[in-house]
């Protein structure tokens, strides 16, 4: 019988600390942290995403802000709106919501971001930094996959973790992560992408298998040892009259038919998805004590 690897549950104790520690800096007189985002253009996700964010960041006691800007706004009013974060001493970290509208550079603009202040941790600064093992605001999704598995003390040291999907926000970082001479690490590491042949023999070898594919329902029983802790990142909503809001998700794992297999998966919704918004957090109260001095 497989056990759930909950997100949510999760994502409740990891903010119930950071509340704690929020906690003791207000009961000195101290600010709370601040975190803020950049919003562009009027995308229905990113808008959810970004409430997501607010919400989260009041749950723990922080403050937070948005910066909206038309679709239209020009990549210097952009930059701008950056190098004035940057310089506020009341904000500890800031993230700019992806995807930006076409006509604007999104390196440029990342690149902009100041690394002590990147939470995002998508600054070629940090991603160096976490690519030495130096200390680092780590890319929130993948720091989010290594929580839940050190959440639930799941074994990684000398383990196969094959990882599907090499992009920059999530294969490739995991990859990073779980490969790193560290306790909850220590894995030896597969990463497969598009051009991979026979996918399906090395999935199964996997130990632990962490799918960010981005297709939904990708992974198959045929694809997964018995036994497998199975971390699905994907998200699709899929549309769906018997909803309310007219969709349900779906991941990149037809859980239908490899949960039964698993000895620990992700659910989906539930699963990474809460974890991605608290890594956000960590990284955010983690700025804030840097830019206090407080450790
Ligand atoms: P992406 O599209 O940037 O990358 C997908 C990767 O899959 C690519 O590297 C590609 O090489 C690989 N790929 C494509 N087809 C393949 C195939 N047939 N065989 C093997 N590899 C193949 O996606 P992403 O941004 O990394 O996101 C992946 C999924 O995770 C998406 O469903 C996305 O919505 C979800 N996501 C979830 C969260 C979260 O908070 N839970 C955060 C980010 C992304």
């Amino acid at each position: 019988m497989y056990q759930l690897l909950d997100g949510k549950q999760t994502s409740i104790a990891i903010k119930d600390q950071i509340a704690n520690e929020v906690r003791q800096y207000t009961a000195k007189g101290m600010r709370p942290p601040h975190l803020a985002a950049i919003l562009v253009g009027d995308d229905g996700a990113s808008q959810t995403y970004v409430a997501n964010k607010e919400k989260s960041s009041h749950e723990v006691g922080f403050t937070s802000s948005v910066y909206r800007y038309s679709s239209n706004t020009s990549e210097e009013e952009l930059l701008r709106a950056i190098e004035f974060l940057n310089d506020d001493d009341e904000v500890d970290g800031f993230i700019v919501q992806l995807p930006l509208p076409k006509h604007i550079n999104e390196q440029n603009v990342i690149n902009a971001i100041s690394p002590d202040k990147d939470v995002d941790g998508f600054t070629p600064i940090n991603i160096g930094r976490m690519v030495l093992g130096e200390d680092a605001f780590l890319p929130a999704t993948p720091m989010g996959v290594c929580s839940i598995l050190e959440h639930y003390n799941i074994e990684t040291e000398g383990k196969h973790c094959v990882v599907i999907g090499r992009s920059n926000i999530v294969g490739t970082p995991v990859a990073n992560l779980l490969s790193r001479n560290k306790k909850g690490a220590n894995c030896t590491v597969t990463l497969c992408h598009s051009r991979t042949r026979n996918l399906p023999e090395i999935t199964r070898q996997a130990d632990i298998l962490v799918v960010a594919i981005g297709k939904q329902e990708f992974v198959t029983a045929d694809m997964v040892k018995p036994g497998a802790v199975v971390i699905d990142v994907g998200i699709h909503r899929v549309p769906d009259e018997t909803k309310k809001n007219g969709y349900h998700l779906a991941g990149d794992v037809k859980h239908s038919e490899v949960d039964s297999l698993c000895s620990w998966v992700t659910p989906v919704p539930g699963g990474v998805g809460p974890l991605t918004i608290v890594s956000l957090l960590q990284n955010t109260m983690k700025a804030y004590r840097k830019h206090m001095s407080l450790n």
